[in-house]
C-alpha cells in the first residue's frame, strides 16, 4: 500500500479526489500541481499512516521510513538543495490536514531543517544573516511549542528579554547577532524542559511526523469533532505534508496573504483578501499584526497581484466554488500554498449557491447541496430591535467578522464562557483574540470580541463556520485579563456586565438590547428556496393555530397548515370563561348554549386561516387537550371565578378534583373528549364548514380538512366520522355551495398505526403526530425524560434525542407500517407529519424516503424544510 504521494517538478500522484486518503490540504496541493499553478514541491503521508499509528500502539509501518526518504531525495532532485546541506539546505514545512478542515489539531511548524550548520548556509545564500537567525529561532519556537509541547509563554518571554535588554518594542528592529542570542536562549529553554533540540533535520522531520498524528486524538482535535457531530472513526485521521519553504519575510518584495474568490461574508463577486508585506504566514492567521487589505498587494507589485487575481479565477472556475487561498511571495515570485472550499457566513453561501447557478457553473440540485438547512435558519435570525439600538451606548468598533446580533453578559475566558452558559447564562467571550483552544467556549458564547486580529484570523474564521455573530480586531478595546475588565471610549466594563455586538456592523454596545428576528424571504434566499421547490417532492405545510402565524408561514412558502391546534384559540381574551363555562355545564343542553357562543368565535379564526392560506388546503384538528387545562387549580382563583361561571365553589373543586388525572397525556383528550362530549365535535365542525361557506360565498377557493386526533382504533374514527360528515353536509346542503371537505386522523397512537388498514377505510388522510407516536411507542414520557435522555445517549443505548430526530428504527418502522397497511386499503390516502420532526431536516429526510406526502413544522422552520426536503430528493 502506497503510504506517500509525491507532487511537484511537473508531477502529482495525488488529485483533488483523493481528500479521504491525502486530507484536503495535500489533495489540494497535488490538484494545484496537476493545474501547473506555481506550488512549492513537496510530499504527503496518507491519513491510512495515521490510523495504522493509532491502532498499532503509536508504531509506523515498517516501510513507512523508506518510502519518506524516497520522497524527501525527489523533493531535494525538484528544489535543487539538499536536506540538512551545510551549503544549500533544503527547508522544508510540516502541516497536518484531514480530509475536514479542523483548526483543532497541530499547528504548522515551518523552516524545518534548521540547525547551527544550516542556518549558517540559509545565511550566506540569502546574504541576510538577520533574516536566517529570526527563521531560525521561529523554527525552533514553534517546534519546540507544537511537538514538544514547551510552553509558548517560556520562548515569547525569552525574546521579550532580548528586546528589552536592546531598549527596543518590536521584532522588527532587532538584528541578526539579536537573534543569535534568543537562539542561546531557547536551548535554554530546551533544556529546562528537560528536552534536547535535535540538531539532526532527519530527527526534526520524524518527531514533527509524529507530532502531527500524535496531535489527531489531542483534546482540542477531539472536541472540535464533537462539536461539529463527526463521529469516532468518520475519519482515518489527519495526513502530513511536508513542504518545501518559501519565504514572504524576505524584504518589501516578499510577503504573505489569505484571499477569497468572493467576499465570504456577503457573498458578493469581489475578490477579496489580506496581505502582509513582510511577513511569514502564521503571522497573518494569528491575528498578531492586522494585515492590510489585498489592494495593497496591487500596489506594491502589480504584476504579482495581476498573475494572483487570474489565477484566483482560474481555481474557481476548476473547484466550482469559493476559494479561500492562501499564498505567498518570495521576492516578487508567486507561490500558492494552499485552497479550499472557503467558509462563508449564511448570507454568503446562499448568494454563491444561486449566482453559480446564474453563472452557469453549476445546476440547481448542486446549489441546493451547497447550503446546508440550518445556514438558512441563520439567516433568519436575530438583528436588533432598530429602536433600542439608536438608544444604545456604543462603546466601540472593529471589524464585522461574523455577522448577526448577539447580546449577553462578558466572560473574558473560554472556560468562563462554558461554565456561565451551561447555567443558562447568555455570554459574549471577550478575548484579545482566540486561539484552538478557546473553540469550545466559543461555541457556548452567544458572540464573541477580539481585540486583535483580522478578518481571517482564528476567532472570524471559527465564529463564521459556527454562525456566531463576532466582532474581530476592535483595538479601541483594553482588555486587563487579571482584572477581568475592559476599557473601552472611556467606558469599565466588568465580568458579568452586559453588552451587545453587532456582527454585521462591527459594533459594540453597552448594555442588554432587544435582538428581532427578520420577517421574510427575499433575494437570493427565496431564489434558492424556488430551486428547492422544483426539485422537492415532499411538500411542505406549517403548524399554525392563528391567522398572524398562517401569513408568516405562507410567507416562508408553506403550502397549507397542517396542524391547526383549536384549543389555542380558546385561550384568547374571554373565550377562556366561555370554555370554562361549557367545562362546567351540568347539562348537554347548557353545554350546547355555552358552545354557541364560543361557535362564532372560532368560525371567525377559521375563516382568517382560510384567508391566510389563499386555497391551499388547511387541517384543523377538533379539541385535544383534557379539559382540566383549561381550569385553575389554586384555591384563590377557584374563589374568584365559581360565581363567574354560576357555580358554588365547592361545586368547582368537584369538577377540577374530578379531571384531576394521574397521566393526563394518556388521559381524558382527543377523541375521547369527543366520545363523551360529542357536541364539542359538533360545535367544531359548524364553525369549520360555516366558515368555508362564507368562503366559497365570497368566491375564494378552500380546502377544510378535519383531523380527529388520537384515534387507536377505527371504531372511535366511524364514530366520529359520522358526527362530522352529517353535521357538514347538513349545513353544506342547507347553504347551497359546492364545497368539498376530507375528515381524517392522526396517527399517534400505536395502536391507530399498527391497525391502519381498518382505520383508512374511513380516514381520507393520516397526520402522524409524531411527538406523541415516539412517547407512546417508546413510553417516554415527553414532559419527563429529559432526566435521563443524556445517560441513554452517553450510553449509546439511544444516538440521538427521540424527539428532535425521529427514531427511524422504531417510530420510524410504526410510520411506514401505518403507511404500507394504510395504502393497502386506500391508495388515495394522504400522508403528513405534524410532529416536531416535521422541521428536522434528518427527519424529513426519513419521510422522504418513507414516500410521505408532506411534513408539517413550525412557520419559521417552514424554509428549512422546504431546503431540506430537496435534498433529500438531490
Ligand atoms: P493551517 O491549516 O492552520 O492553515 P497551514 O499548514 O496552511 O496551516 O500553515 C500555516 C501557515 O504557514 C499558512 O499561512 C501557510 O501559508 C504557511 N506555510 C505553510 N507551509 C509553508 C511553506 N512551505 N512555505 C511558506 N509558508 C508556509
Ligand atoms: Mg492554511
Ligand atoms: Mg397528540
Amino acid at each position: 500500500e502506497k503510504m506517500v504521494y509525491f507532487y511537484g517538478g511537473g508531477i502529482a500522484e495525488g488529485s483533488a479526489k483523493m481528500k479521504n486518503l491525502l486530507g484536503g490540504k495535500g489533495a489540494n496541493l497535488a490538484e494545484m500541481a496537476r493545474l501547473g499553478l506555481p506550488v512549492p514541491a513537496g510530499f504527503t503521508i496518507t491519513t491510512e499512516v495515521c490510523d495504522y499509528y493509532w491502532k498499532h500502539d503509536r508504531k509506523f509501518p515498517e516501510t513507512l521510513e523508506a518510502e519518506v526518504d524516497k520522497a524527501m531525495k525527489k523533493l531535494e532532485e525538484v528544489s535543487g538543495k539538499k536536506f540538512g546541506d551545510k551549503d544549500n539546505p533544503l527547508l522544508v514545512s510540516v502541516r497536518s490536514g484531514a480530509a475536514v478542515s479542523m483548526p483543532g489539531m497541530m499547528d504548522t511548524i515551518l523552516n524545518l531543517g534548521l540547525n547551527d550548520e544550516t542556518v549558517e548556509a540559509l545565511a550566506k545564500n540569502t546574504g541576510n544573516p538577520r533574516f536566517a537567525y529570526d527563521a531560525y529561532r521561529r523554527f525552533m519556537q514553534m517546534f519546540g511549542d507544537v511537538a514538544l509541547g514547551i510552553p509558548h509563554h517560556d520562548f515569547e518571554e525569552a525574546l521579550n528579554k532580548v528586546k528589552e535588554e536592546k531598549g527596543v518594542k518590536l521584532d522588527i528592529e532587532l538584528e541578526a547577532e539579536d537573534f543569535k542570542k534568543v537562539v542561546e536562549l531557547y536551548k535554554e529553554i530546551y533544556r529546562k524542559a528537560g528536552k534536547e533540540f535535535p540538531q539532526d533535520p532527519k530527527k526534526q522531520l520524524w518527531i514533527a511526523i509524529e507530532a502531527v498524528f500524535g496531535s489527531w486524538m489531542n483534546e482540542r482535535a477531539i472536541k472540535y469533532r464533537a462539536i461539529n457531530g463527526i463521529k469516532e472513526g468518520e475519519l482515518l485521521g489527519t495526513a502530513v505534508n511536508v513542504v518545501m519553504m518559501v519565504f514572504g519575510n524576505m524584504g518589501e518584495d516578499s510577503g504573505t496573504g489569505v484571499c477569497f474568490t468572493r467576499d465570504p461574508n456577503t457573498g458578493e463577486k469581489v475578490k477579496y483578501g489580506e496581505y502582509l508585506p513582510n511577513a511569514q504566514g502564521e503571522d497573518v492567521v494569528a491575528g498578531i499584526r492586522t494585515p492590510y487589505p489585498l489592494e495593497k498587494l496591487n500596489e506594491m507589485m502589480p504584476d504579482v497581484y495581476k498573475q494572483l487575481t487570474e489565477i484566483m479565477d482560474k481555481l474557481e472556475l476548476h473547484y466550482k466554488d469559493m476559494q479561500d487561498i492562501e499564498f505567498t511571495v518570495e521576492k516578487g515570485k508567486l507561490y500558492f500554498l494552499q485552497t479550499r472550499t472557503g467558509k462563508r457566513t449564511a448570507k454568503a453561501a446562499v448568494k454563491i449557491a444561486v449566482d453559480l447557478v446564474k453563472e452557469g457553473l453549476i445546476d440547481k440540485a448542486t446549489a441546493v447541496m451547497r447550503v446546508a438547512p440550518d445556514q438558512i435558519d441563520k439567516l433568519l435570525h436575530p438583528a436588533f430591535d432598530e429602536e433600542e439600538i439608536k438608544k444604545a451606548q456604543e462603546i466601540g468598533e472593529g471589524l464585522p467578522a461574523s455577522p448577526g446580533a448577539a447580546t449577553g453578559k462578558v466572560v473574558f475566558s473560554a472556560d468562563d464562557a462554558e461554565k456561565l452558559a451551561k447555567e443558562g447564562t447568555p455570554v459574549i467571550l471577550v478575548r484579545p483574540e482566540t486561539s484552538p483552544e478557546d473553540v469550545g467556549g466559543m461555541n457556548a458564547a452567544e458572540g464573541i470580541l477580539t481585540a486583535t486580529g483580522g478578518m481571517t484570523s482564528h476567532a472570524a474564521v471559527v465564529a463564521r463556520g459556527m454562525g456566531k455573530p463576532a466582532i474581530v480586531g476592535a483595538g479601541e478595546i483594553v482588555i486587563d485579563e487579571e482584572a477581568k475588565e475592559f476599557e473601552a471610549r472611556g467606558v469599565k466594563v466588568k465580568e458579568g456586565d452586559w453588552i451587545s455586538i453587532d456582527g454585521t456592523t462591527g459594533k459594540v454596545y453597552l448594555g442588554k438590547v432587544k435582538t428581532i428576528k427578520p420577517k421574510g424571504l427575499e433575494g437570493e434566499v427565496a431564489e434558492l428556496l424556488e430551486f428547492a421547490d422544483e426539485i422537492r417532492v415532499l411538500g411542505v405545510r406549517a403548524n399554525a393555530d392563528i391567522p398572524r402565524d398562517a401569513t408568516v408561514a405562507r410567507n416562508f412558502g408553506a403550502e397549507g397548515i397542517g396542524l391547526c391546534r383549536t384549543e389555542h384559540m380558546f385561550f384568547e381574551g374571554d373565550r377562556i370563561q366561555k370554555m370554562r363555562r361549557m367545562i362546567v355545564s351540568k347539562t348537554v343542553e347548557q353545554r350546547e348554549a355555552a358552545l354557541e357562543e364560543l361557535l362564532p368565535l372560532q368560525k371567525e379564526d377559521f375563516k382568517g386561516l382560510f384567508e391566510a392560506m389563499e386555497g391551499f388546503p388547511v387541517t384543523i384538528r377538533l379539541l385535544d387537550p383534557p379539559l382540566h387545562e383549561f381550569l385553575p387549580n389554586d384555591e384563590e382563583q377557584m374563589k374568584e371565578l365559581a360565581p363567574q361561571l354560576g357555580v358554588s365553589v365547592e361545586e368547582l373543586k368537584e369538577i377540577v378534583e374530578n379531571l384531576h388525572e394521574f397521566n393526563p397525556m394518556m388521559g381524558h383528550r382527543g377523541v375521547r373528549l369527543a366520545i363523551t362530549y360529542p357536541e364539542i365535535a359538533v360545535m367544531q365542525t359548524k364553525a369549520i364548514i360555516l366558515a368555508a361557506i362564507e368562503m366559497v360565498k365570497e368566491g375564494k377557493k378552500v380546502k377544510p380538512e378535519i383531523m380527529i386526533p388520537l384515534v387507536g382504533t377505527v371504531k372511535e374514527l366511524e364514530y366520529l366520522d359520522k358526527i362530522v360528515r352529517e353535521t357538514a353536509d347538513k349545513l353544506i346542503e342547507e347553504a347551497g355551495v359546492d364545497l368539498e371537505y376530507k375528515v381524517g386522523t392522526m396517527i399517534e397512537v400505536p395502536r391507530g398505526a399498527v391497525t391502519a388498514d381498518e382505520i383508512a377505510k374511513v380516514a381520507e388522510f393520516f397526520s402522524f403526530g409524531t411527538n406523541d407516536l415516539t412517547q407512546m411507542t417508546l413510553g417516554f414520557s415527553r414532559d419527563d425524560y429529559g432526566k435521563y435522555i443524556n445517560d441513554y445517549i452517553e450510553k449509546g443505548i439511544y444516538e440521538k434525542d427521540p424527539f428532535k430526530h425521529v427514531d427511524q428504527t422504531g417510530v420510524g418502522r410504526m410510520v411506514k407500517i401505518a403507511k404500507d397497511y394504510g395504502r393497502s386499503v386506500n391508495p388515495e390516502l394522504k400522508l403528513g407529519v405534524c410532529g416536531e420532526h416535521g422541521g428536522d431536516p434528518e427527519s424529513i429526510e426519513f419521510f422522504h424516503k418513507t414516500q410521505l406526502d408532506y411534513v408539517s413544522c413550525s412557520p419559521y422552520r417552514v424554509p428549512i424544510a422546504r431546503l431540506a426536503a430537496a435534498q433529500a430528493a438531490v
